[in-house]
């Protein structure tokens, strides 16, 4: 039997709901259960694809292609499990199916409205798409008090009567403030947030309480009280020094001995080694090393969640803290500013969109490449190191890519046709921009001998993209004579997927993104062979 847990946030945003659902699905995870993740978010665009990253953070992109909230991020790094296309909905989405029901005259007639109409399709999404998951953990987006978020609200507190007790929980996290000037931590937020989900006719069954410090036993009962659940029921999510610590941290506050109690089962104890482990080496690593990402959206670091994580795995792996320098590429457009880049023992350039920066974005390549710093280039980094080889390797001056307009050399292209599976995808230059990149898994061909080969382990790899443009197979020749090795191609031959230069100690471009599939408890090799070799270069300056 599926059991459903709706997570819902309460006061402010950015309490960490999806990090909190992913920790509570690791407990469960860790008790023998099989999970699921889904997030339901209350904005209007059909995905996420389409909005800046200074909106909403990276763009996760799932294997099937989907383009999702970050948080998805969080489910896979805390359980391992893929997320898929189902596991991400919003209220665009949802409306646009049941406008184009509406058009197909699928409902016969009927007056559409958000009840049930809509109501219908947001529990057809969520009981969608399941096999035999012990539970499914639904967060809602944004904050309860919110206009968007209503119909979610409706439609779990309708699958709540459908489902019972026994089959659905309503888990709430709020925020207790602290008041330096009273030395108290307040409770009246929680209390009224609680209220606007009774007014909805939703009453938590449990709740989780943000604070910075310890919650009083007087301070829990009150809200046990006056938020009518019981005193076990309030459990302090206190601040930790590491992400990793969240389960563990909501395990001993009995968590997940509280949904368990409340489904009324009585699994094993859980066995969290796994996560004590890594909040070990986290806490007490061997050395420090600093990689400086080169980027555009640097002053938000949500924009580079996946990457910022799977660094930190690297640094995991290799038992060293990574300390992350994030320098906005435009600094390197201005006359010698590139020196900055002298104390970092490694170089990343990620993912990126667009001219501005991309000038900055070369130079540093350029300082890697010439001073032998590893350099790690993902899809736009890929891109931009390619470019860097094109123009001051083999001498064609007007290399660039046409993402920027046209150019003498177009060493980077528009992509307009690419196989998937054995159907070819096709793309018009002036199409729609919304969930029209190349998007999610492909298999990528390692060559024999090459660095990527080595790391990987593997003749072929599946990792995931998001990209609309591809290097130019027409200047291949002319790289590879310049001392550039394309050694992971697309299996039929016609995209370049990873670049190197052999006699480089490492330099690695790769045009899909590794750092989506990056775990904790399983580091990307990529990432930890780039940290190892940030680590030789700590040893060399
Ligand atoms: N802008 C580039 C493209 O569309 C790179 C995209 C990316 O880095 N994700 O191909």
């Amino acid at each position: 039997m599926t059991r459903f847990i709706f997570i819902t946030g309460g006061v402010v945003s950015s309490l960490g709901k999806g990090l909190a659902s992913a920790a509570l699905a690791a407990c469960l995870q860790a008790r023998g259960f099989k999970v699921r993740l889904r997030k339901l978010d209350p904005y209007l665009n059909v995905d996420p694809g389409t909005m800046s990253p200074y909106q909403h953070g990276e763009v996760y992109v799932t294997d099937d292609g989907a383009e999702t909230d970050l948080d998805l991020g969080h489910y896979e790094r805390f359980t391992g499990v893929p997320s898929r296309r189902s596991d991400n909905v919003t209220t665009g989405r949802i409306y646009s199916n049941v406008i184009a029901k509406e058009r197909r005259g699928d409902y016969l007639g009927a007056t559409v409205q958000v009840i049930p109409h809509v109501t219908d399709a947001i529990k057809e999404f969520v009981r969608s798409d399941i096999a035999d998951e012990d539970f499914v953990l639904c967060e809602i987006g944004g904050t309860v008090g919110d206009i968007e978020s209503l119909p979610f609200l409706e439609a779990i507190r309708q699958l709540r009567n459908e489902l019972g007790r026994e089959g659905a929980m309503f888990v709430h996290l709020t925020l207790l403030p602290y008041i330096p000037s009273a030395g108290e931590l307040k409770t009246k937020p929680t209390q009224h947030s609680v209220k606007e989900l009774l007014s909805v006719g939703i009453q938590p069954d449990l709740l989780m309480c943000r604070s910075d410090r310890p919650i009083p036993d007087g301070e829990r009962k009150k809200i046990a009280l006056f938020c009518n659940v019981g005193y076990d029921a309030v459990i302090p999510a206190l601040d930790v020094d590491t992400i990793y610590q969240v389960p563990v941290s909501y395990h001993e506050q009995g968590l997940d001995e509280q949904v368990c109690r409340h489904f009324g089962i009585s699994p094993a104890e859980p066995d969290l080694s796994r996560w004590q482990s890594i909040v070990e080496r986290v806490r007490q690593p061997e050395g420090e090393v600093t990689i400086a990402v080169v980027g555009k959206y640097t002053s938000l670091l949500d924009s580079y969640k996946s990457l910022a994580e799977a660094l930190t795995h690297g640094g995991i792996a290799n038992n060293v803290r990574v300390k992350l320098n994030w320098i906005d590429s435009q600094v390197f457009e201005r006359e010698d500013t590139v020196h900055q880049l002298e104390p970092c023992h490694g170089i990343l350039v990620p993912g990126g969109f667009g001219e501005r920066g991309a000038g900055g974005k070369i130079e540093a390549v350029r300082f890697a490449r010439e001073r032998n710093v590893p350099y790690f280039g993902i899809c736009f980094g890929m891109q931009m190191a390619v470019i860097e080889a094109a123009r001051n390797l083999v001498g064609l001056k007007g290399a660039n890519s046409t993402e920027f307009g046209p150019c003498d050399n177009p060493v980077v292209g528009l992509m307009t046709e690419w196989l998937k599976g054995n159907m070819l995808e096709k793309r018009r230059a002036d199409g729609d921009l919304g969930g029209t990149m190349r998007l999610g898994a492909y298999p990528c061909a390692l060559r024999p001998e090459s660095r990527a080969r080595e790391i990987y382990g593997a003749d072929t790899i599946m990792e995931r993209h998001r990209h609309r443009f591809e290097v130019n197979l027409d200047y291949k020749g002319q790289l590879e004579k310049a001392g550039m090795l394309f050694s992971g191609m697309s299996p039929d031959g016609v995209l370049p997927e990873i670049v190197e230069f052999p006699d480089h100690p490492w330099f690695v471009g790769v045009q899909f993104h590794p750092e989506l599939k990056s775990k904790p408890f399983a580091p990307h090799p990529l990432f930890t062979s780039f940290i190892a070799a940030a680590v030789r270069q700590s040893r060399l300056v």
